[in-house]
């Protein structure tokens, strides 16, 4: 994780500042006006995101976010749960991985459409830029994000 940076958007400037993850943490400057960035968690684990905390979490966090909607009762959900947490694991600092159960907060799952389960949703500052509904295999998610993480 040394060598690697994540564009993040400056909320003052809007300027996209290439940042080395292992700095994130420290809340870095601006490199055009100077505006310190608030310090940015690197979870290295899916966080868990509810109606409540969609707004903090998802919309206004610095980067980019795969949210994955499950349900308690979706089996193919829990098939794919363990590939979310080596994924949180594996893009630490580049990615952040957040989780919504859809039937304890409907107002976000209704609000992006989510129709089956498990739904992914690919959010950048703030917007959803790109979905994947059904379970998919690790391969194929990570394809996404490479298309995802390199825009
Ligand atoms: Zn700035």
């Amino acid at each position: 994780m040394a060598n690697e940076s994540v564009l993040i958007r400056c909320r003052s400037c809007g300027t996209r500042n290439r940042i080395p993850t292992a700095r994130l943490p420290d809340g870095p400057r601006c490199g055009r006006c100077k505006n310190p960035f608030p310090p940015i968690p690197t979870p290295s684990r899916p966080v868990m995101v509810t109606d409540r905390t969609f707004a903090d979490e998802v919309i206004a966090n610095p980067l980019p976010v795969l949210l994955d909607c499950w349900a308690a009762w979706c089996a193919p959900c829990g098939a794919m749960a363990p590939v979310l947490e080596d994924l949180a694991r594996t893009y630490a600092g580049r990615l952040k991985v957040a989780k919504l159960n859809v039937d304890q907060n409907p107002v976000t799952a209704s609000r992006y459409s989510v129709m089956s389960l498990p739904t992914l949703l690919f959010f950048r500052d703030g917007k959803l830029v790109d979905t994947a509904a059904g379970a998919l295999p690790r391969q194929e998610i990570e394809r996404y994000l490479w298309r995802f993480l390199s825009r």
